[in-house]
């Protein structure tokens, strides 16, 4: 038996009022870090392990599309259509879960500086049956939705779902409203003291958002640290505040007992420091962290999202931010499930020509990994 959401749990009227399937692997275990809390200073570093909650492909976005794809199929709709970066993990995500719900997908994309992950995405999303679209910028992009919309609405009579970049809906983020009453039950189970403070990636920041929401509504002492990785233009205040009403909105319209938490601007804090040059540009701090991860656990990270927000937790460790004797809990958004197998007869060639390029030029200097 598939344990019920413990979201679902304390409030019924959502079980029966919102979209879901279950494809994630829940709860993702949580493991005490020693070995690289040891070298930080810090006696009580956790990380959740949501990169093994979706077989082939894990990581936050599986949480988010448990949500969306059954909303797709409820609503009738025979494909999903959705935005990213190049080497999206929402977009694969959504390619994958898309797949085995049997919709079709299209992933409308945007160029990003080149990595050996990038490849590998855009491989597995190709394996996945997504038709995949790259435009040079955001003009020509919002022109062809409008353009490949029509073209989809003509071939099977019915308009693709929509899931903006990230997956970050209000429909969405409920997955990680979810994914803090789960922490609770871990809790209560005494698998991890309640955390002083949880370290997360800010993208499109409905992970960030489902979480504040659940530990609010939960009444949890955590802070959450999110860390920026995208570009302000894209995730900005409004977007956050925005997020969090429409999602509590829609939690309270199902089951009007979901307590009707609220946030001021006052309260968001982002830690701005990690970014570096941008989106998917590497930085030598979040390299640094990703070897320390790799040395000490064995445990991969990368250069995008949760390098640099583990970079923000060594410096706030070094610069005594955070006590010795502090909970400190790591959400690791990443997927860890090695599909290489999958994608290793793939001849880049079959790819559209837009994508070839990242298969002939460099990837960056900074990114090591294989
Ligand atoms: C998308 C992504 C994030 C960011 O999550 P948001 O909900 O978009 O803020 C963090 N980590 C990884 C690995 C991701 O793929």
């Amino acid at each position: 038996m598939i344990p019920e959401l413990p979201l679902f749990e304390q409030f019924p009227g959502l079980k029966e009022g919102l979209p879901h399937d279950n494809v994630c692997d829940l709860p993702s275990p949580i493991k005490k870090l020693n070995n690289v809390g040891e070298k930080l200073g810090l006696d009580h570093l956790y990380m959740k392990q949501d990169g093994i909650i979706g077989h082939p492909f894990g990581g936050n976005k599986v949480r988010k599309l448990e949500f969306l794809i059954a909303d797709a199929r409820r609503r009738g709709c025979k494909e999903v259509m959705t935005f990213g970066f190049a080497g999206s993990n929402h977009a694969l995500a959504t390619a994958v879960y898309a797949s085995y719900a049997g919709l079709m997908s299209t992933s409308m994309l945007l160029p990003q500086p080149n990595a050996h992950y990038v490849r590998r995405n855009l491989l597995m999303s190709w394996k996945y049956d997504a038709e995949l679209h790259q435009y040079p910028n955001k003009l020509l992009l919002s022109i062809s939705t409008w353009y490949q919309l029509l073209r989809h609405r003509k071939i099977t009579g019915k308009k693709p779902y929509v899931i903006p970049p990230g997956g970050s809906l209000p429909l969405g983020a409920a997955g990680f409203v979810n994914a803090a009453f789960e922490l609770k039950q871990q809790i209560q189970q005494g698998q991890i003291p309640e955390p002083a403070r949880i370290y997360v990636p800010m993208g499109t920041a409905g992970t960030y958002v489902g979480l504040l929401i659940g530990l609010k509504a939960l009444d949890l002492k955590s802070q959450i640290f999110p860390v920026r990785v995208v570009d302000k233009h894209f995730t900005d205040e409004g977007k956050i505040l925005k997020l969090f009403s429409d999602t509590v909105t829609l939690l309270r319209s199902s089951d009007p007992s979901f307590p009707g938490v609220q946030l001021s601007p006052d309260e968001i804090e982002i830690n701005e420091n990690f970014l570096g040059e941008g989106y998917a540009r590497f930085t030598k701090e979040g390299m640094e962290a990703v070897s320390l991860m790799e040395e000490t656990q064995g445990i991969q990270l990368d250069g995008t999202y949760t390098g640099k927000t583990f970079a923000a937790l060594i410096a706030d460790a070094g610069e005594q931010r955070i006590k010795k004797d502090d909970v400190v809990l790591f959400w690791n958004t990443l997927n860890a499930e090695d599909f290489s197998d999958e994608i290793e007869d793939i001849d880049y060639h079959e790819l559209p020509k837009a994508f070839h390029r990242y298969f002939e030029q460099d990837v960056q200097p900074l990114d090591r990994s294989g």
